[in-house]
């Protein structure tokens, strides 16, 4: 993709604070996308991305929203409307990246109705209704990207809700390319593999047995980086990626071969 491909183009990342959901707003950043990046707890971490992104010619700014209960998203698109007004008074949005999203290790035997819930609420219910809070908002050739996981196509059964997560996530993506497709709006999914991220660190940082196996995991021998993803969500979000719809972008660096 070339420079400034997303000149003029709102984009809202959830999650923007760290991890996958940093590089994305700071690549769309860098793109030319006014960025409005949520983050749950971490003020601080997002008032740094957004720097980040300035000091690279970029506009952006951080919008606090705790995802995962009834309201969150009406709560989420009031905030972006205040944020947004200075950049674009019209109060629109082109790009939706719902990459906010916990991991939920547990098998069936380990699972509780509340653990059950909360992946639920934050990475399946958090993504629909902020599409549809924000369908008002969404412009005609928008682009939704849901960050999936290669989890949803494999059997993890120490991660089992985890994974169902994501299988809803893709089959919400498969919808929205139908539904919104008369529109020119494209829906997809995005499934990393392993990539190190601090949602990772308890078992891969400082581990090198574990670093190695989970490298190995890949056909291209090593742990995923944050821009490796945010990357092919910059092409999904860019006029290149108009013809491609409904799918699930494999970001895995070629695991499971
Ligand atoms: P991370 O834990 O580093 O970051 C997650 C982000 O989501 C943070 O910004 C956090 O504030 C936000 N978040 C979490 N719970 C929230 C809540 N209740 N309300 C609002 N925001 C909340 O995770 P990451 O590794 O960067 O993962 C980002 C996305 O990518 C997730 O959806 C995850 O499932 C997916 N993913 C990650 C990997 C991986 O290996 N790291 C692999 C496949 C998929």
């Amino acid at each position: 993709m070339g420079a400034r491909s997303l000149e003029g183009k709102v984009a809202l990342v959830t999650g923007g604070s760290r991890g996958i959901g940093r590089a994305v707003a700071e690549r769309l950043g860098r793109d030319g996308a006014v960025v409005a990046l949520t983050y749950a707890r971490e003020a601080a971490a997002a008032d740094e991305v957004v720097e980040v992104i300035r000091k690279d010619g970029g506009r952006a700014f951080a919008l606090h929203a705790e995802l995962g209960r009834r309201g969150d998203a009406a709560a989420l698109w009031s905030a972006f409307d205040a944020g947004i007004a200075p950049y674009d008074p019209a109060g629109g949005v082109d790009i939706i990246v719902n990459n906010a999203g916990i991991a939920h290790i547990a098998n069936l035997a380990e699972l509780t109705e509340d653990g059950f819930d909360e992946v639920f609420a934050i990475n399946v219910r958090a993504p629909f209704f902020i599409v549809r809070e924000g369908l008002g908002r969404l412009r005609d050739g928008g682009r939704i990207i849901n960050m999936s996981s290669g989890a949803a196509g494999l059997a993890m059964p120490e991660a089992i809700a985890y994974g169902a997560t994501k299988g809803a996530l893709d089959n919400f993506s498969l919808n929205l390319a139908k539904e919104l497709g008369p529109r020119g709006i494209t829906a997809n999914s995005v499934a990393p593999g392993i990539i190190d991220t601090d949602a990772n660190a308890g078992w891969l940082r400082g581990n090198a047995d574990a670093a190695a196996r989970a490298a190995s995991i890949s056909a291209l021998g090593r742990i995923g980086r944050p821009e490796d993803v945010a990357d092919i969500v910059s092409f999904l979000a860019s006029d290149d990626a108009r013809w491609i719809t409904g799918k699930v972008i494999d970001a895995t660096g070629g695991s499971a071969l």
